[in-house]
């Protein structure tokens, strides 16, 4: 365990690379709180633990400054030969003397107490100090982290190209077969895994499929029919969309026309599929544009109870990322199909149909249920349950309430942040930093991913819209001015980013 200065940029910093270096969080990193010392260790003195870094190893030996140094290196993986170079007599003190140099001018070094993390109230500094401190903070803060953040540049892309070939259009059976997850894809909608880990897939549940793609993906979705063989094409009871998002309605007719079942989506949800809002240029591009649906067959409204082969899931309202969401739970299998009412736990580039004070209560309503399996919207199942096997990239071994606990506690946290920041009168992208504290995980793990996503969809996917998205419908949201990196300014494109308010309202 390694306790250390949580006001101090460059321990924060220091942090960052142990997690990134120990991914099982073999180490735990505290802060130093005053009162809890003496439960951690007897021989911990508050002081000498923020004038040096302490560590206390498994076996209850307690390390300081250097010493805690090449404890870590020493234990960290790739570090060991580091650990072993810096223990060489000579080469000792050096590190020691230099632990202690750093250590002693850490706040001169860094500038200012607090990181990216506190925002200085404006009353308290003189005019104009605050936010000066603060941007020369968050630079710090962020040149610290430049090699992690150009790891994150060749470990994500290699993560998502992995995940990407190994479920290629495969289909994964589950649980014996009752949850079939059939991976889509096409030449275009294939650029969504690679850059961004975002993969697409239908499920088979008790003889319902649910969401059937995009469009772009209909030849992958015919394959997928065509192997499930004819006994399990005659077992499908319907085909269930739970949002209107392209790249799960695209093709609820043909997937109706081709098993000769009916369709049913949200009664909202119905109403936006008559005539589908027109995508922004990259969505078209990528994912694909949906027709009308129900043109071939109506989409029946779904009520709050769906009927399966053999059971009777519920049907529950679970607006937040978009406004029409449904989520699909059945209490026997104490299965959640949560769509994308489920994203990852530390979700942080929203576009504009997020609305977040409803997605938390959607949270608050999942919390309730007993859930031990659940289905996220782009590829990934969340259970510890032994009957769903074991198969790298798409089960993830967690508790799902864990899982959602930790979504519903961030998103409280920011919305907190947030309305802090506002009521301070502070300006939105000082807010939108200090959402991003360097030393939260989120913010550096994160940063490829958002920054990413906001460069390539012009704005319309950012953590600028993460604050609109807690002001849906409100004048504080349209306030909100979009942010882009420097060099986007001088391009022409910019303009048309500028455009992007919150959101058309047909789309929220
Ligand atoms: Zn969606």
């Amino acid at each position: 365990m390694v306790l250390y200065d949580h006001v101090c940029e460059i321990c924060q910093a220091g942090v960052s690379y142990i997690r990134l270096l120990d991914p099982r969080g073999r180490v735990e990193c505290r802060p130093i709180v005053d009162a809890e010392l003496a439960a951690l260790h007897p021989s911990l003195d508050p002081e000498a633990c923020r004038r040096e870094m302490h560590l206390v190893a498994p076996d209850g030996s307690v390390h300081a400054g250097g010493d805690a140094i090449r404890w870590l290196l020493g234990h960290l993986g790739w570090t060991r030969p580091l650990g072993w170079v810096a223990g060489l007599p000579g080469l000792r003190g050096l590190v020691d003397g230099l632990y202690r140099f750093v250590a002693r001018n850490r706040y001169s070094i860094s500038r200012c107490r607090g990181g990216s993390c506190r925002v200085p109230r404006p009353g308290g500094l003189p005019p104009g100090t605050p936010l000066r401190v603060f941007w020369a903070c968050y630079w710090i803060g962020f040149f610290l982290r430049l090699p992690l953040l150009a790891a994150t540049l060749v470990y994500y892309p290699a993560a998502n190209t992995l995940a990407y070939l190994h479920t290629w259009r495969r289909r994964v059976d589950l649980a014996g077969g009752r949850l079939r997850v059939c991976f889509l894809g096409g030449v275009r909608p294939d650029l969504g895994p690679l850059f961004f880990g975002e993969r697409f897939y239908s499920l088979v549940y008790d003889g319902l499929l649910i969401d059937p793609g995009s469009v772009l993906m209909g030849r992958s979705l015919v394959r997928h029919l065509g192997r499930l063989g004819r006994e399990t094409r005659e077992d499908f009871v319907g085909v269930v969309a739970t949002h209107f998002h392209e790249e799960h309605v695209g093709n609820l007719d043909l997937a109706g026309e081709a098993l000769g079942v009916p369709t049913f989506a949200g009664p909202a949800t119905i109403e936006l599929l008559r005539q589908p809002p027109r995508l922004p240029f990259m969505r078209r591009l990528i994912i694909g544009q949906p027709r009308p649906q129900g043109t071939l067959r109506p989409v029946l409204p779904l009520g709050d109870r769906l009927q399966g082969r053999t059971r009777t899931l519920r049907v529950l309202p679970a607006a937040g990322h978009s406004s029409d969401h449904v989520a699909l739970y059945d209490p026997e299998e104490r299965l959640l199909i949560s769509g994308d009412s489920f994203m990852a736990a530390y979700f942080t580039s929203p576009n504009p149909d997020v609305d977040s004070r409803r997605w938390i209560q959607t949270l608050e309503g999942f919390l309730s249920l007993d859930i031990e399996v659940l289905t996220d919207g782009h590829g990934t199942i969340y259970t510890e349950r032994a009957d769903y096997g074991e198969v790298p990239w798409v089960v993830v071994r967690a508790h799902p309430r864990t899982l959602l606990g930790e979504k519903l506690a961030f998103m409280r946290w920011m919305q907190a942040e947030i309305a802090r920041g506002v009521s301070e009168g502070l300006p939105f992208d000082v807010v939108e930093a200090s959402l991003f504290p360097w030393g939260r995980p989120w913010a550096w793990k994160n940063w490829y991913f958002d920054e990413l996503a906001r460069l390539m969809s012009l704005g319309e996917f950012s953590r600028t819209e993460l604050i609109r998205s807690f002001y849906r419908g409100e004048p504080t949201a349209e306030r909100v001015p979009a942010r882009f990196p420097r060099v986007w300014n001088l391009c022409l494109l910019t303009r048309r980013a500028a455009r992007l308010g919150p959101g058309p309202g047909a789309t929220t």
